[in-house]
């Protein structure tokens, strides 16, 4: 779970092609509120660490960041920032340092596979791509490691492509960077993301490919296959937002704070421009929907991942609509596969495996149905699930 501090909305320097907050920049016509007593005083009220988060965070004004930052380490002893990249300067380095700021960077590769982070004209983009591989370089020289966030597109995948991607993040690994987030590109009728999206096959062709640069490079995990490991694994504690049953309407995995010190849901869940206040209280319609619903459907009936996806991310709903799946199930269908098929030939047990699957998925329908939830593991450990054994069942 994190708190997004979001000072200036969507406010961006940048206008990705695929971002999905398009839609929402379009649609807002009124200067978002902004006020930093205001946003300080919701922070109290959480009581928990935050996320400096954008658009693009680095717009807000030196002496307000500085302020935001002294404020989360007095508080939690910790910062964090995610960034475009672009528009960090040796000063903001010194302020990371000195407020114990982990900075997250956004970025597709280095140079044109980052096109599609357009800034208003080609030479532009080149330059602010520039200026974020030089700033990501500088921080790990300085011992300030950033996390990367790499969104997979037709941009940064397409042929020849993957390999220079694949080169990018040896040299990553090289300077020291070992955090990397991956995002698939989701489809959104209101930004241009229209024909950068992989198919599901390629989509899976490119996370198989990383997937198996992995072991080569000690120390970087891609968060992506070890949570979905960790998942099937029924060890769930750290998993992020998107595994976890996530309501849209109170986005337990995100919980946003704008400018004006109001409370808000993950930008995911309103691309359309509509943002709805955050609910006080978690539901779980979506998940109870797609438990019941054929998969020609929409939904995820009879899945045997369903206990570890549970649909996913409803701001990758299929048709927007957050009742039915992710539009990338076929590519976490055939992952989970993949990792389920290493974990047997480990000696290891996977839930979607164990005979006893059903009668969990049951108890946390039951649970879901009552508005209440469990973590795999707490769940799992109640029903003293005997998974061992599951792996000889499936080899026989
Ligand atoms: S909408 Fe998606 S990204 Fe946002 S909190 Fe929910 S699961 Fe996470
Ligand atoms: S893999 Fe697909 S069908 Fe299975 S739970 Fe995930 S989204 Fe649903």
């Amino acid at each position: 779970m994190s708190v997004e501090l979001r000072p200036l909305g969507d406010r961006c320097n940048i206008q990705c092609r695929y971002c999905y907050q398009e839609g929402t920049r379009a649609a807002t016509g009124a200067t978002p509120r902004y006020s930093l007593p205001r946003m300080l005083a919701t922070l109290d009220e959480l009581a928990e660490p935050f996320v400096l988060f954008g658009g693009e965070a680095l717009l807000v004004r030196d002496a307000d960041l500085e302020a935001l930052f002294a404020y989360g380490l007095q508080r939690h002893g910790v910062n964090a920032i995610q960034t475009n990249g672009a528009l960090i300067e040796p000063h903001h380095v010194d302020l990371f340092r000195r407020y114990n700021v982990r900075v997250g960077i956004s970025l597709d590769g280095p140079g044109p596979l980052n096109d599609e982070r357009w800034a208003g004209s080609a030479g532009r983009t080149r330059r602010a791509s520039a200026r974020a591989e030089a700033a990501l370089a500088r921080l790990c020289r300085e011992g300030m490691a950033p996390g990367v966030i790499i969104t997979l597109h037709g941009g940064n995948t397409r042929g020849a492509r993957l390999e220079v991607l694949c080169d990018w993040i040896v040299h990553l690994h090289a300077l020291g960077v070992r955090r990397v987030r991956l995002h698939l590109l989701e489809v959104d009728p209101h930004n241009g993301s229209s024909g950068l999206r992989l198919s599901d096959a390629d989509n899976l062709r490119v996370l198989r490919r990383l997937r198996a640069l992995e072991p080569g490079l000690s120390g970087l995990h891609f968060d992506l296959f070890a949570e979905m490991r960790q998942m099937l694994l029924a060890r769930d504690a750290v998993s992020s937002c998107v595994w976890q049953a996530c309501d849209p309407y109170a986005t337990r995995g995100v919980r946003g704070v704008e400018g004006g010190g109001e409370r808000s849901n993950c930008g995911r869940t309103h691309k359309d421009g509509t943002a709805w206040l955050a609910a006080d209280r978690r539901g779980y319609q979506r998940q109870l929907a797609l438990h019941v619903t054929p998969q020609a459907q929409g939904g995820c009936h009879g899945c045997r991942f369903f206990l570890m996806c549970k649909g996913n991310c409803p701001g990758t709903a299929l048709e927007g609509d957050w009742r039915l799946r992710s539009e990338h199930c076929a590519t976490w269908f055939g992952l989970f596969e993949d990792i389920e098929r290493t974990l047997l030939a480990e000696g290891e047990t996977p839930l979607s495996l164990s005979p006893r699957r059903a009668e969990c998925e049951a108890e946390l329908v039951a649970l879901w149905r009552e508005g209440l939830d469990e973590s795999l593991q707490s769940l799992t450990a109640r029903l003293g699930l005997a998974t061992a054994g599951a792996a000889a069942e499936h080899a026989a």
